[in-house]
This record gives C-alpha cells, sequence and structure tokens, in this order.
C-alpha cells in the first residue's frame, strides 16, 4: 500500500472561500492519520482532495510515487466510509457488501470468500441475511466500512464514521476500527472532531485550524509536547490552563513569569530559563494542565495561591475551581489575531506570515480567479487590530481548574496554595507558538 503525500496543498471554493491553505503532509505506507479539529477547519475537503471529488484549486497529491491530483476517484484504489455510511434498504448487509464486487463482475466464489473474510473481521457475520432497517446503527455502520473494505482498497478514508453512534455504541466501533487498520495494514485517513477518537486510533495526529495544519506528531507528542497553545487547548480535559504572564530576568539572570499579583520562577537549568533571559518585560502564554499542581502548605516557593471557588466531585477525581486573579487565556483565540496583525517584529510567526504571503502572490499570478481572495487575505493580515481589542478578545479573569484525587482536606471559600511543577508548563510566545523547541 501507497504513502500519501500532499504538498502546499490548498481548496479555495466559490473563489472566496479559503477551506483549505497550503497544506503539506506525509502519510507513511500503513499509517493511521487522523485529522483532527474544530468544525469548519478543512477536514472534510482536505479529505474529499485526497478521495479525487474535489479539486485542488492549488497544490500536488502523491500516492507513493505517483501523482493523483487530476487522477478520477474510480482509479485510485480508494474507499470512503462517511458519517452515514448509506446502504442499499432492498439490500441485504451481504449483498451490500458484495455489491463493489459485482460492479467490478469479480468471481462469485471468491467474492462469496471476501464478504465472509471482512464480516468475519468486523464480527458482523451473524446479520449478513438481514436488511438495512432492521440493524442497530452501529451494525449498519460496520456493513458500510465492510462494503469499503471488501475491494481491499490502497487508501482507507474515513469521515467521522462513528458520530451517529451512541456513546458505548462509539466506544466498541472504534476500538474495532483500531484494531482492524492495524491489522489490514492500510494507510488510513481518518476525519474526526473527537479528541478520545483521535488519541485512541491514530498512529498519528494532524491538528487542523482555519484550513492549516497547525501541529503534527504522535498522540503522545501533540498532548504532552504540542507546539501550540491551540493544539495544548484542543486536546484534553478539562482544558488546559492557559495563563497570561510577563517574563521578568533579575539581576542574577534568573528567570520568573510574573503573573500580576503572583510569580513563579523556572529553575536556572531550565532549558527555556536560558531562551527567556532575552525576553525581559515580554508577554507569553503558559500552560498548566491541571494535574501539575498540587496543593500545599503556604509559603515555600513556586506556589500560586487563590480562593478555593468550588469543588467538583467527578466520580475518580475532584476538580477545584480556584479564583487565582490571573489573566487566562482563549486557545481558540490565541494566534488567530497574529494571523492579521502585520509583520513588525520579524518574530518566527511573522516571517512565516510573510511567507505564506509570498506562496499566495504566486498562486494568485498563477490563477487569477484566485487573486482577489488573495489580496483579501493579506489585507486582513495587514490591518492591525487595536492592541486592547486582540487582548479583550483573547484574555479573561477566570478560574484556575485543579485535578486533584483527594479533596478531604479542601474547603470551598478558602484560601489555598498550589505547588507548580515547573518541568510540565508549556511556555507560548504571544501568539501561541512554544518558545522552546519541540521534539518530533
Ligand atoms: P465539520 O467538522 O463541521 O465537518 P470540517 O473541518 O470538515 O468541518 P469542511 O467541511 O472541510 O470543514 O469545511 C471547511 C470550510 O469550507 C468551511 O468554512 C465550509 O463552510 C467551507 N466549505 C466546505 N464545502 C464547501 C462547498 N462545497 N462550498 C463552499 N464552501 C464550502
Amino acid at each position: 500500500m501507497p504513502g500519501i503525500r500532499l504538498d502546499s496543498v490548498s481548496k479555495v471554493f466559490d473563489g472566496r472561500q479559503l477551506a483549505v491553505d497550503r497544506v503539506s503532509l506525509d502519510i507513511s505506507p500503513g499509517e493511521c492519520m487522523v485529522l483532527l479539529g474544530p468544525s469548519g477547519c478543512g477536514k472534510t475537503t482536505l479529505l474529499r482532495m485526497i478521495a479525487g471529488l474535489e479539486e485542488p484549486t492549488e497544490g500536488t497529491l502523491w500516492f507513493g510515487r505517483t501523482e493523483i491530483t487530476d487522477l478520477p476517484p474510480k482509479e485510485r484504489g480508494v474507499a470512503l466510509v462517511f458519517q452515514n455510511g448509506a446502504l442499499y434498504p432492498h439490500r441485504t448487509a451481504r449483498e451490500n457488501i458484495r455489491f463493489p464486487l459485482r460492479m467490478a463482475a469479480e468471481d462469485h466464489e471468491e467474492s462469496h470468500a471476501k464478504v465472509t473474510g471482512v464480516a468475519n473481521i468486523l464480527g458482523i457475520d451473524e446479520t449478513l441475511d438481514r436488511f438495512p432497517r432492521t440493524l442497530s446503527g452501529g451494525e449498519r455502520q460496520r456493513v458500510a466500512i465492510g462494503r469499503a473494505l471488501v475491494r481491499q482498497p490502497r487508501v482507507f478514508l474515513m469521515d467521522e464514521p462513528l458520530s451517529n453512534l451512541d456513546a458505548t455504541m462509539r466506544t466498541e466501533l472504534r476500538q474495532e476500527i483500531g484494531a482492524m487498520v492495524r491489522d489490514l495494514d492500510v494507510t488510513t485517513v481518518y476525519v474526526t472532531h473527537d479528541q478520545v477518537e483521535a488519541l485512541t486510533l491514530a498512529d498519528r495526529i494532524a491538528i487542523m485550524r482555519g484550513g492549516r495544519i497547525e501541529d503534527v506528531g504522535t498522540p503522545e507528542q501533540i498532548f504532552h509536547d504540542p507546539a501550540t497553545a491551540f493544539t495544548a487547548g484542543f486536546l484534553g480535559t478539562p482544558r488546559i490552563n492557559l495563563m497570561s504572564a510577563t517574563v521578568r530576568v533579575t539581576d542574577h539572570h534568573r528567570v520568573s513569569l510574573d503573573f500580576g499579583a503572583q510569580s513563579i520562577s523556572l529553575p536556572p537549568v531550565d532549558r527555556r530559563s536560558l531562551i527567556l533571559t532575552d525576553h525581559d518585560g515580554e508577554r507569553v502564554i503558559v500552560g498548566a494542565r491541571s494535574d501539575a499542581f498540587t496543593p500545599a502548605a503556604g509559603g515555600s516557593a513556586n506556589q500560586l495561591s487563590g480562593a478555593l471557588r468550588a469543588l467538583e466531585f467527578h466520580g475518580s477525581d475532584w476538580m477545584a475551581f480556584v479564583q487565582a486573579d490571573i489573566e487566562l487565556v482563549n486557545p481558540d483565540l490565541v494566534g488567530r489575531t497574529s494571523r492579521t496583525t502585520a509583520p513588525e517584529r520579524g518574530s518566527a510567526r511573522t516571517r512565516h506570515a510573510s511567507a505564506r504571503d509570498s506562496g499566495l502572490t504566486t498562486f494568485a499570478k498563477a490563477i487569477p480567479g484566485v487573486r482577489q481572495v488573495r489580496d483579501r487575505i493579506v489585507r486582513r493580515r495587514r490591518t492591525p487590530p487595536p492592541a486592547a481589542q486582540a487582548t479583550a478578545a483573547t484574555h479573561r479573569r477566570a478560574d484556575l481548574v485543579i485535578e486533584l484525587g483527594d479533596a478531604s482536606a479542601l474547603q470551598p471559600g478558602t484560601k489555598v496554595h498550589l505547588t507548580v511543577d515547573t518541568s510540565r508548563l508549556h511556555i507560548f510566545d504571544e501568539s501561541g507558538r512554544r518558545v522552546d523547541r519541540v521534539t518530533r
């Protein structure tokens, strides 16, 4: 089976709707790549371009060493399963699965064996002679997957195949799909907005946002070592605490993160200390997951404190909501404002924006219909929003959310002190990019 390569692929709908924005991605043979992101970020459009159902406006697509950009869908050897894998209602499950083999005029005996084999993998042997209306949602979706797989595709594409199922069925089928794509060793692209599906199924996850790929890595890398504040905020329940801070550097080159009324210091050996010593007075975003804090007696170093506003019992643990008077940053908005900001300071982010501008210029020259979109995008990027407005949109006073195994010693309404594990902090610049190197 081939790997998949997307080389600077874009899709503009109706000459104005930029759905996918210069996406480049390499998917290895046999790999399961999950495209994860919020609604409207371009996941389905990207998948449809791989399937050949949508023509890219720019860029090239490859299966192995063969360019498939202009290859009709039928010739790509791709199987596609949608949210609602519509079945033929007047055909049994067996006939539904066998349908693509009949279309290809495959030998009866052989196709019978293939249908039985696929049904076996999917655990639907018992339901083969039933009609779709008599099947549960999960069984119908299994039949749809069986129909997609029976012709042994080179590439398997799934677009939110579990989203119409109830929670129990979703978990069950998710595990089966995971086992199946590994057993079959078929290159798979799976679209979802569900982080649990992504974390459990993927060999690697590509996080999408606004038509672009924000981060790519294994589930562990994306979760523990997120490249951007958006990625950090998209994965994990409860959401990561993203705190707005100012870098302070002492005469002895010690770096502390100043949250306003309180601060914490980074150990001198911490690699971020070295990086941040040149950034005295700059604003950063400090990410701390809910389990990076431990309640402690007051008075020791590297603590944050605040009023315990509420405690919630979540079954195996508790959530504490602490009013620490720290400005929190909304991960959905951070970095979005920077896309519209003029490239002034030559940061990594603005350099990237300039490079993209020049790419769009070339693109627009080549395709005149796209020029207006390019102009509008570039104009938007170059119109700096009023600083106060940008801050108001991304920052707010809110509670830190802290996960606790045991909350018996805590009382809502009292002051709590929290020791912070600085090794577990993620530090991002104001545009949401990590200040230190991300390992991939
Ligand atoms: P969801 O999770 O809600 O399905 P998605 O991440 O799959 O979203 P897409 O369906 O790829 O996102 O859509 C990306 C953007 O392109 C959206 O703004 C959408 O409105 C737009 N779009 C998608 N298809 C078309 C189309 N045929 N014509 C015009 N705009 C489209």
